[in-house]
């Protein structure tokens, strides 16, 4: 598959400016631009008109503004870009096909994992996506790139995912998975982490608005406890952040972790430590059947509302709301979404840790926790997103106002 330079990286930096501002505020007159972009009027007319010329940008006559005269205001062209997003997770992988602000026009089921290699999944995404193109009548070069979201730790500049504590199968270990995605489809890959993914998809949706008065966190309680943290102009994340939460330490010489330190969050409530936590409670599944992955979870749920005051649940609890807590504490967001399997399926964990995070830590009352449908539809169009990011700096359409 040959993909063409998309036009995006055509523009000159004066283009790419304008378009990045008529994006960012999703629709603007001209004046408001030479306000916002710094430009004097005759330059801005000269770049708007280029970009519409290019088919970048529509121009609409609108019947008139506060002063009572018509006005025209420009917006993105829906169909000028295309972008596509997959993610690959501990269990499933799955891919979408979304217009340029992340609205999904076609997405595949997610495939739960059973022996597939890393290259098995880059055929299966690359069949995808000429199904794709080819169904929705859609050129390559319109095809801004692919973002793909993956399990930390990850290096990004490199493109390489290891899983160093939660393993797929035993095909994965050390993958260089941009380099394969780029050989086998011939497009711009961006990798990012799950829970970064997780954050833009929630702006996507509009469950959250980023302006630049505010602040998001997104944590993860699923194999792992992953988190990510928004704050205007800089979606805080690096590989080693993302998975920073799950491993701070909340009891000294507890009990020994994944990653080789003792007491770290993650063997209190990661699936894996719960489950091997309740195992001689749990009806009799075999422990490495995925497939019974939910089911445990309910099964523990039940467990937990049978046994309330129980030392584990107490244990977990306490856990939740010593790192969770302290990590408010530091980084103050404003909103605090929380996903993952075990929210879905252990609910009475996660609202009795913010529960007594409200009460025991002195946090703002302002702060709103939101909990999030960490779903296929919400990884990739957050994965798609972050290819913007990576062609002009702006992941997140937040107004500058
Ligand atoms: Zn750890």
């Amino acid at each position: 598959m040959i993909f063409n330079l998309a036009k995006i990286d055509d523009l000159n930096i004066s283009e790419k400016t304008i378009f990045k501002a008529i994006y960012q505020y999703k629709s603007i007159s001209r004046n408001d631009l030479v306000k916002y972009s710094n430009q004097t009027p005759s330059r801005v007319y000269r770049l708007l008109n280029s970009l519409v010329d290019q088919d970048l940008v529509i121009e609409t006559k609108e019947k008139h503004n506060s002063s009572g005269r018509p006005f025209i205001s420009y917006t993105i062209n829906p169909d000028s870009f295309y972008i596509l997003g997959a993610y690959i997770t501990w269990d499933f992988f799955s891919i979408g096909l979304c217009t340029f602000d992340g609205k999904i026009l076609d997405a595949t089921e997610p495939i739960r994992f059973q022996q597939e290699t890393p290259q098995d999944v880059v055929t299966y995404f690359k069949r995808e996506i000429e199904r794709f193109l080819e169904v929705h009548e859609i050129p390559t070069e319109k095809v801004l790139g692919l973002g793909i979201s993956v399990p930390g730790p990850i290096n990004q500049d490199k493109g390489i995912m290891w899983n160093e504590y939660h393993k797929i199968n035993e095909h994965w270990n050390i993958i260089p998975i941009r380099d394969l995605l780029e050989i086998e489809i011939g497009i711009p890959i961006t990798i990012d982490n799950l829970v970064n993914a997780a954050l833009f998809g929630e702006v996507q949706r509009g469950s959250i608005s980023l302006n630049s008065n505010t602040s998001a966190a997104y944590i993860l309680f699923d194999r792992g406890v992953g988190s990510a943290f928004f704050t205007p102009g800089l979606l805080t994340k690096g590989q080693e952040f993302s998975g920073q939460l799950g491993h701070t330490i909340v009891k000294l010489d507890g009990n020994r972790c994944v990653c080789g330190k003792n007491g770290c969050l993650e063997t209190y409530i990661s699936i894996n430590s719960l489950i091997s936590r309740m195992k001689n409670r749990l009806v009799n599944l075999k422990g490495e059947d995925k497939m019974a992955v939910s089911t445990q979870l309910q099964q523990i749920e039940m467990m937990v509302e049978d046994n309330v005051n129980s030392l584990d649940f107490q244990e977990i609890v306490q856990s939740v709301v010593i790192a969770l807590g302290n990590f408010i504490h530091l980084f103050q967001p404003e909103t605090v979404i929380y996903g993952g399997r075990i929210v879905d399926f252990c609910p009475s964990l996660i609202m009795e840790s913010i529960d007594q995070i409200k009460q025991k830590m002195d946090i703002s009352k302002n702060i709103q926790f939101r909990k999030s449908s960490f779903d296929n539809n919400l990884l990739i169009s957050g994965s798609a997103i972050t290819v913007l990011e990576e062609n002009f700096h702006v992941s997140i359409p937040f107004p500058y106002k």
